[in-house]
């Protein structure tokens, strides 16, 4: 049995693409423990990274420190060529799962990415009571949490001013039946 210590750098892309992630070339802080047992080396461990990423509700950047662990048995060659030789052929399903040691070595990314991706959160936000951007403007209703909009919404008066427009447009354009629609509205609008 033996115990590692690694700082390592991030790959690229390790996390939720667009969401929340660590950075290429992060520290990530690895503790290992390697153990020797019949079929190969079973690896149990400890990764621990900053991830950065963008509040779902607001926006503003988020950093979050994650803690992840892993287990995973890397088996040796020959006992790969063993089970194959007492199972059937095709059991390819079980194949994809075994990670193997190639030349003494092991390639640990596929394991920690598993590890680190499943530790990220799905829906990072700056703060649990994190208030979100008014709808109707965009503005960030943590900086206005008393933000709000008159019961008229700015974007109905605009669309208001282009029936008139219309409705005066046709007049000069068109031959004397308006259609209800237009004509509804402008009787709104007169009340
Ligand atoms: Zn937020
Ligand atoms: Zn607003």
């Amino acid at each position: 049995m033996q115990r590692l210590s690694r700082e390592i750098a991030a790959p690229a892309d390790l996390g939720l693409a667009g969401v929340i992630g660590v950075p290429e070339g992060a520290p990530l802080k690895l503790n290992l423990r390697l153990e020797s047992v019949m079929e190969g080396v079973l690896v149990t461990g400890t990764v621990r990274a900053s991830a950065t990423g963008e509040c779902v509700r607001c926006l503003e950047s988020v950093e979050r420190e994650l803690k992840a662990d892993f287990q995973e048995m890397f088996s040796y060659p020959d006992a790969d060529d063993r089970g194959r030789a007492a199972e059937p052929a095709d059991d390819a399903e079980d194949d994809e799962d075994t990670l193997h040691l190639e030349d003494g070595l092991f390639d640990l990314e596929p394991v920690l990415r598993d590890a680190v991706v499943l530790a990220l959160p799905l829906q990072p936000v700056c703060r649990e009571d994190c208030l979100g951007l008014c709808p109707d403007c965009g503005l960030s209703l943590n900086d206005d949490p008393d933000h709000h909009h008159d019961a008229v919404d700015i974007r109905w008066a605009a669309l208001q001013g282009l029936v008139v427009t219309d409705q005066d447009d046709e007049k000069d354009n068109m031959s004397g039946t308006a259609s209800d629609g237009v004509q509804g509205a402008a009787e709104k609008q007169e009340k």
